[in-house]
């Protein structure tokens, strides 16, 4: 009788993925320090040696936010479980939140508030542009909500929400600001503090040169307190000295951010198993961060951002969207008319190893997203993108001048030397 639960052979070989140069939006090809820190063995989860790496790691994340916030801490998940993470706990259903949308992410902050039973207020522009302060102010005054949630860069659409005057804003209003800053901080300018902010999350897959997994947030004392007036601590691990907020229970365990702060606080309140071997490499991403400096990753990020926007250029191509609010980490180009872009990007990774982005809603077809972010925001990684691409484009019948891409991209780094 043959086993009818046998694999194939082929199974059970080792994956062993191809080599690839990630050169789109985000995840991008991983540091090897973080994959070093990441093949690390376990220590128990109150093991001191373990308490003092989540301590360390908040202090650097701190850094990475440029905050004082006590409460900076890692939420186990991809990027989004950060972003449902402070909803959840900032939003109790029937509260209203304003989010102004410039892309997909800002969709995504409003159906997962939604799901939070919160009162979803969008404001919108077209994609490609930002808002101004006061169309934020405005809107802000009429819907009055209790936070605002606004992504700082959005790499739908690779443009850069200017966010330096919407704390104040908030702050005459009443308003607690949000900001998922998952695509920009690490590439971009971002201070939580200076700009006034009360949470934020981000990720590890865009600048900050790691894998997703891990979502980082820092909360503001006003942003604590919102959540600790719903605190709320499950039975089996709850003893008679906690007293439950007089908010409404948070609704979802997994994210409930003030269990997450006694897990990390003090207390050592049990809550999920810490992922060990993800908190070894936001710890990592971190440390690459701030050992660079920021504004040196900033200033990285943009000399190589600008590179492969002039290569582009000089590949005869057009730039997607209003550049002086591009982020420095990601553009976008338009796929010329009489190109197969699909095409393009499948010889660009099966011929060239290179991988470059599609993208969504109203810009799918449209545009190609090219990123120059974390690891691969590298001289070498811009010139080897740029010439697969005139390879690729040449052979699609796209008309061009022989090395346009590299030779304007050459220039800019003859420019910054
Ligand atoms: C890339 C990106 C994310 C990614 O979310 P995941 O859950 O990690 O897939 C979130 N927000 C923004 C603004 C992004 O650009």
């Amino acid at each position: 009788m043959s086993d009818p639960f046998a694999v194939a052979a082929q199974l059970l070989q080792p994956f062993s993925p191809p080599p690839r140069l990630l050169m789109g939006p985000g995840p991008i090809t991983v540091d090897p320090r973080v994959l070093r820190a990441m093949s690390a063995q376990l220590v128990g989860q109150y093991d001191p040696a373990m308490t003092q790496c989540m301590n360390d790691t908040m202090a650097l994340y701190r850094g990475v936010f440029q905050t004082q916030n006590q409460w900076t801490m890692l939420v186990d998940g991809t990027s989004r479980a950060g972003i449902e993470a402070v909803l959840v706990s900032l939003l109790e259903p029937g509260e209203k939140v304003l989010v102004p949308i410039f892309g997909r992410f800002g969709h995504l902050l409003c159906e997962i508030a939604e799901r939070c039973g919160a009162e979803v207020h969008r404001i919108e522009v077209e994609w490609g542009q930002v808002f101004s302060p006061e169309q934020i102010e405005q809107a802000i005054k009429q819907v009055q909500p209790k936070v605002l949630a606004v992504v700082q860069g959005d790499t739908s659409t690779t443009m850069l929400q200017p966010l330096d005057e919407l704390g104040a804003i908030c702050q005459r209003h009443g308003v607690l600001m949000y900001s998922d800053a998952t695509a920009s901080i690490g590439g971009n300018p971002f201070k939580s503090d200076e700009w006034g902010l009360d949470a934020v999350s981000v990720g590890l897959q865009k600048c900050l040169c790691g894998p997703s997994g891990s979502a980082p947030v820092t909360l503001s004392e006003q942003a604590v307190d919102t959540i600790r007036r719903r605190k709320h601590v499950e039975a089996g691990i709850r003893a008679a000295h906690h007293v439950d907020g007089s908010g409404q229970r948070i609704r979802s365990n997994y994210f409930d951010l003030g269990m997450i702060m006694d897990y990390w606080g003090d207390e050592r309140l049990n809550h999920h198993t810490e992922a060990t071997i993800m908190l070894y490499g936001a710890r990592e991403c971190a440390r690459i961060l701030l050992e660079e400096g920021i504004d040196n990753a900033i200033e990285r990020h943009q000399l190589h951002g600008q590179a492969m926007a002039a290569g582009a250029i000089g590949l005869n191509l057009k730039l997607f969207g209003d550049q002086r609010h591009k982020m420095t980490n990601v553009v976008g180009v338009y796929i010329p008319e009489a190109v197969d872009g699909e095409a393009v990007r499948h010889a660009m990774l099966h011929d060239f190893g290179v991988e470059i982005g599609t993208s969504f809603g109203p810009l799918h077809g449209k545009i190609w997203r090219i990123g120059t972010m974390g690891y691969n925001a590298r001289k070498d990684a811009v010139l080897q993108t740029l010439t697969a691409l005139e390879a690729v484009l040449r052979l699609q019948g796209h008309d061009l001048p022989p090395n346009g891409g590299v030779a304007a991209a050459l220039e800019v780094y003859q420019g910054a030397d």
